[in-house]
């Protein structure tokens, strides 16, 4: 088809075009890819429990007990005592009534979104958001609204002119921005929810886990947890495991049982997926040890590399080196991968044109003495700062 040619031919050119890198293997910070090992910045295992033995015990027993596939969505014959659990603990672990799983997160924005607003409602929505919070919005049919990234000011003027002219009225931000690794000013759009009577829903994708003091999140972190109405989140990275839920009042998870189109029409997560992110909130309880090094080794990391003029951005385990440019952004990226280190460059559309980055994934396999050796490696790397 034309059009496929055309798009490819134009991204090859634009030095966009992006491919897949299979790996052989991956473990404790590193990947194998054809035949290389890296250091892997590119991974969102934050605390390195997608390799912890107390996960493959779960996810193996699981599998003799259930098998693998859960052959049926939750409202056929798909659902387990095991799901029925997890979203016990889920709703503890985040402070809520109740919770319902997704099986990706993605699938929980898009679902989510698109069941609890429609015509005649309005979602302000940060523009940094991640791309399936958009998809979300665009797909529920409200009026939307994006406001300039963190920035209570302009929200602000945007709720006075249009709040009024709708019903349902949605706040909507990450807590910690996957791309940028900054944090939301969550009590800012808390006293702009109850000033301008709006909900507030937050996608804790890269958050839970790895703050709060018992791992929950930012909204833990910050004590909201009673003014936040929708707290999504997913299993897939700091807990090493897969899949998403969202914590609310028990009334919205039965309405989204009923809605939720994502939720609805499609097989379960397997068992042996559910019992492994169980084991990961045991693990989140038992080994605090693994947020607290990760915090700081990004600490450490964002000090090394700011105190060295890099423009380093984010307050979080994701640590954004702004280029600029998208050649030269690749262009590093390949010098630092033949150093060993499996960094990629985010490009448009991912990020606005002109603000190519390399993102520092941490991980609490990172040891002090590989972040110590890429600090002395990138000040080698030849980088137009
Ligand atoms: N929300 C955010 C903020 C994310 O970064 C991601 C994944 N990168 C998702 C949602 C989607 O989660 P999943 O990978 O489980 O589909």
């Amino acid at each position: 088809m034309a059009r496929i040619e055309e798009f490819l031919k134009k991204r090859e050119e634009q030095g966009l075009l992006r491919s897949l890198n299979p790996s052989n293997s991956r473990e404790d910070g590193k990947i194998n890819i054809k035949g290389k090992c890296y250091i892997d910045f590119c991974s969102n295992d934050y605390l390195g429990l997608s390799s912890h033995p107390e996960l493959k015990k779960a996810f193996k027993e699981a599998a003799e007990k259930y098998g693998i596939s859960a052959s049926a969505s939750r409202l056929l014959s798909g659902d387990t005592q095991i799901h029925q659990k997890l979203e016990e603990k889920t709703a503890i672990f985040k402070g809520k009534e109740s919770a319902l799983i997704f099986n990706s997160g993605y699938q929980a924005n898009v679902g989510i979104i698109s069941s609890l607003y429609g015509k005649g409602d309005v979602i302000f929505s940060d523009k940094l958001n991640h791309a399936s919070i958009i998809d979300g919005v665009l797909l529920s049919g409200a009026k939307s609204f994006r406001f300039l990234h963190n920035n209570l000011n302009h929200l602000e003027s945007l709720l006075k002119k249009e709040r009024n002219k709708f019903n349902n009225s949605l706040i909507i931000t990450e807590t910690v921005f996957s791309m940028d690794g900054d944090v939301s000013p969550l009590k800012g759009l808390i006293s702009l929810k109850e000033k301008y009577n709006c909900q507030i829903m937050v996608d804790e994708a890269h958050a839970t886990g790895v703050f709060g003091k018992n791992g929950s999140g930012m909204v833990e972190e910050l004590g909201v947890t009673e003014k936040i109405d929708l707290i999504m989140g997913t299993f897939s990275k700091a807990l090493g495991g897969f899949g998403a839920y969202l914590a609310c009042k028990r009334e919205v998870k039965d309405f989204l049982i009923n809605t939720c189109r994502s939720f609805i029409y499609s097989t379960a997560l397997p068992v042996p997926v559910i019992a492994a992110n169980l084991a990961a909130l045991d693990l989140i309880k038992k080994e605090p040890f693994r947020r607290k090094t990760l915090l700081e080794n990004a600490k450490y990391l964002h000090t090394e590399l700011s105190g060295k003029g890099f423009k380093i951005r984010g307050s979080s385990q994701i640590i954004p080196l702004i280029i600029g440019d998208a050649q030269e952004t690749l262009n590093i990226s390949q010098q630092l991968q033949t150093r060993g280190y499996w960094v990629l460059p985010i490009r448009q559309p991912t990020v606005p044109t002109g603000q190519a980055r390399l993102r520092f994934s941490l991980s609490f396999c990172h040891s002090k003495k590989m972040l110590k050796e890429f600090i002395d490696d990138i000040a080698k790397v030849e980088i137009h700062k």
